[in-house]
């Protein structure tokens, strides 16, 4: 059985104060200490001060991106070795608002991951589709094609220290979860593309759901054969709201 692991995006929220009150909320209040793992992926200016606060504790620290080149011109962004300087265990890879909004490619997606494993870094490699190409038929084409980009560039022994969210877009941020069958049938996909590949990998890999994940569908969500877990966004940033998915799982 792999270990739930529920992971919070914050995006582009926080303050000082912000992240020095969810951060104490989520220490105190977690009731099940060790029996999920815990990560908070904050803005690039707050990992030092989460770092500070997660030091020794049962929380991990993820940034939400990387630059894939070691260090240069490239004014604005943060390499592998910084995050690692700065404590981070993961970071998301190609989520859908950096593939829509910061016109990363599948191929840029795939130069992320590999710079991550490169360097150390656990890689959250996000996949999903839109809802058009839902509506379209094309949502396994679509993260086949998102996932084969990764696969082709790192192999199947690229997902020895990864981990895979299936985040359909029109789930994220919308308060349209999908259904847990909805969410079961695409990890299935995604599980046996994998098996295909390599039966004992495929096993051991976690492969999270994100979309309006909240403490009232959380529970219904991980207890589906192939949901190892949640990439929550919105109720990450409160930590009465993220202790609720977190304490789902005794
Ligand atoms: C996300 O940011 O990856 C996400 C899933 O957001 P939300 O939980 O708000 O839908």
């Amino acid at each position: 059985m792999r270990k739930i692991l529920v992971a919070g995006n914050w995006k582009m929220h926080g303050s000082g104060t912000m992240v020095q009150e969810l951060l104490e909320g989520l220490l105190a209040g977690a009731d099940n200490e060790g029996a999920v793992d815990i990560a908070v992926f904050p803005p690039f200016p707050y990992l030092a001060q989460a770092r500070s606060l997660l030091t020794g504790s049962f929380i991990s620290l993820g940034a939400q991106n990387l630059n894939p080149v070691s260090q240069g011109a490239h004014t604005g962004e943060v390499s592998a070795g910084m995050l690692l300087d700065l404590g981070c265990r993961y970071v998301l890879a190609g989520h859908s608002e950096r593939r829509a909004a910061y016109g990363e490619s599948d191929d840029d997606v795939a130069d992320r991951f590999e710079a991550a494993l490169a360097s150390g870094l656990e890689p959250v490699l996000c996949v999903g589709e839109t809802l058009e190409e839902r509506e379209k038929g094309e949502t396994e084409a679509v993260v086949a094609r998102q996932l084969d980009a990764v696969l082709n560039r790192c192999g199947i022994t690229g997902f020895e220290r990864a981990i895979v969210a299936y985040e359909p877009v029109w789930a994220i941020g919308t308060g349209q979860t999908a259904t847990p069958d909805q969410a079961q049938a695409v990890h299935a996909f995604i599980r046996d593309k994998f098996i295909a590949q390599d039966d004992i990998i495929a096993g051991q890999l976690r492969i999270l759901y994100g979309g309006s994940v909240n403490g009232s569908n959380a529970a219904d969500l991980f207890a589906r054969e192939d949901i190892d877990g949640g990439l929550v966004g919105g109720a990450s940033l409160k930590a009465e709201d993220f202790l609720a998915i977190c304490n789902v799982v005794a």
